[in-house]
């Protein structure tokens, strides 16, 4: 009862006063981006009807996003998790990301329906955590997150660490949720794709990272259309554009706010 009691008191307060509970309040902008190419090494990750390896295309498109941003922006710090056909752990990357002062999550996938699916899945479709499985998100956020270090110290009031890790999932789900929208659209204007739309699912390496957190999902292998299109040299391009473009709108939104709108 004391602990729907605070969530009720702290989903009042982040909706009234959304900007006093975001941990980014100290930053005026959008300065450094994690982009988080799926797999690697010896896990390939999906692999295609033809035999494409997920990790391969994941990590085409990283950098195909890499080199449009440091095209269009001087001051911006992009960070890969892996810039090579390299095994990362789930948890490594989100250190990697923690540990550079990201202030956006970008995991790039691409997706592949289950064997014993009968519905020919296609399309992309984006990822970010369900804030109303508060539970399960505070304990593997509790476990996992750099960022909630000197909470796990005070650990004799769970009251206060909850509160307090609670609010960190509500104000990241905000910026989370904008990012999955813009995605949506620079995705249905640059690729020929179906949008399958914004879901919600607790992939751990969403929680490893303590900055707004979006897992792409670029297509289905599963698919021999969607396959081909993520092989080609013009799929790979409309979707680097894509993810680049709404990286690009997000980042205008958010700076724009943080220093005008306050
Ligand atoms: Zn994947």
């Amino acid at each position: 009862m004391k602990k729907l009691y605070s969530v009720f008191i702290l989903i009042l307060l982040v909706s009234l006063f959304p900007q006093s509970l975001s941990p980014q309040r100290n930053l005026k902008i959008l300065s450094t981006v994690i982009l988080d190419a799926g797999h690697g090494g010896k896990d390939p990750g999906a692999i295609g009807v033809n035999k494409t390896y997920e990790k391969d295309l994941n990590l085409k498109i990283t950098l195909k996003v890499k080199e449009l941003l440091e095209n269009n922006y001087k001051d911006l710090n992009i960070v890969l998790t892996r810039s090579d056909d390299t095994f990362i752990e789930l948890q490594e990357r989100g250190r990697i990301a923690n540990e550079n002062g990201g202030n956006l999550f970008i995991s790039i996938h691409c997706n592949s329906k289950k064997l014993d699916d009968p519905e020919q899945k296609t399309g992309f479709e984006f990822y970010i955590l369900d804030p109303k499985r508060l539970d399960k998100h505070l304990e593997l956020t509790l476990l996992q997150n750099l960022f909630l270090k000197d909470i796990k110290r005070n650990e004799e009031d769970s009251t206060i660490n909850f509160i307090k890790a609670s609010s960190f999932i509500y104000s990241n789900y905000k910026y989370e949720e904008r990012m999955a929208k813009i995605l949506v659209k620079e995705f249905v204007k640059e690729t020929g794709l179906t949008n399958r739309g914004i879901k919600q699912e607790p992939f751990v390496v969403l929680y490893g990272a303590s900055m707004p957190a979006v897992l792409v999902e670029c297509g289905f292998l599963s698919n021999a259309s969607d396959e081909a299109y993520l092989n080609s040299e013009k799929g790979l391009n409309n979707i680097a554009n894509a993810i680049y473009k709404s990286i690009r709108i997000y980042k205008m939104e958010y700076d724009f706010e943080n220093n005008f709108y306050k």
